[in-house]
């Protein structure tokens, strides 16, 4: 019987954790639940919730904890309804403080049996960050840098077709997010920092923390990543 995953995938931003946590998740058939992009989505459709938070989420402010608790659960008990992914879910983004992790590990709803923390050094980070492009239409990540930097060397991660979104097909330009700007991408890592080691502490406590160096592009490093998942 194929296992079924429930997994946190944890870093800086701009590590590649949506990058990962989407390829990962389709090559083992689970769901990649992005708090990020929920949040966009709200923000895209202009729902009352998304006009209300559209201001923090791109100035880079964490949202109120109980309304992401509460819109991560509620989304993954649909996901769970519609029976479309048969090897569980990878959590992106959500939790990111221990106030958040602690509501989850109390939770019914998401259990979460694994926490992968992807770390790379931050100047890879924020060069990479300055040049992540976006799809307009479902938020997919890319990035048009050529990185070599302290023995790091990551090729761009562009459509597989020139102009249309590998995940959606959309064919409109690919964006730069706001949060994306270099003023607030410092001051998102700076908040992550601060908000990361009593995080990652949690975890650690309840011995279900791993990290994992990425020190490469996905080439090399997503099946790396999913050698450590298998062997979980
Ligand atoms: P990144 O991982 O690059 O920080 P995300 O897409 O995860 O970007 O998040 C974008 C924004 O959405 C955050 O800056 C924040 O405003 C909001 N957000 C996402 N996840 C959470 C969360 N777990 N708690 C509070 N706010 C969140």
């Amino acid at each position: 019987m194929s296992k079924f995953y429930r997994l946190l995938l944890v870093g800086a931003p701009g590590v590649g954790k949506g990058t990962y946590s989407v390829r990962a998740a389709t090559a083992l058939q689970c769901a990649a639940i992005s708090s990020g992009d929920l949040l966009r989505k709200e923000v895209t459709n202009k729902t009352e919730i998304g006009k209300k938070l559209q201001s923090m989420i791109e100035g880079g402010v964490l949202v109120p904890d109980e309304i992401i608790s509460g819109m991560v659960a509620s989304h993954l008990k649909e996901l769970k309804q519609s029976n479309q992914f048969p090897g569980g879910y990878i959590l992106d983004g959500y939790p990111r403080n221990v106030n958040q992790a602690k509501t989850l590990w109390d939770s019914k709803e998401i259990q979460v049996d694994h926490v992968i923390n992807l770390t790379q050094p931050r100047n890879v980070i924020v060069t990479k960050l300055s040049s992540r492009r976006c799809c307009a239409d479902c938020g997919f990540v890319y990035n048009c840098a050529k990185i070599n930097e302290g023995g790091i060397v990551m090729d761009p991660l562009m459509p597989k077709t020139e102009g249309v979104c590998d995940k959606c097909g959309s064919t409109k330009p690919l964006v730069t997010r706001k949060d994306d700007q270099l003023d607030v991408v410092e001051k998102r890592q700076s908040e992550y920092e601060a908000l990361a080691t009593p995080l990652l502490e949690f975890y650690e406590s309840k011995r279900i923390l791993h990290n994992f160096e990425v020190l490469g592009g996905t080439k090399v490093y997503l099946p790396k990543l999913l050698d450590l998942i298998k062997s979980l």
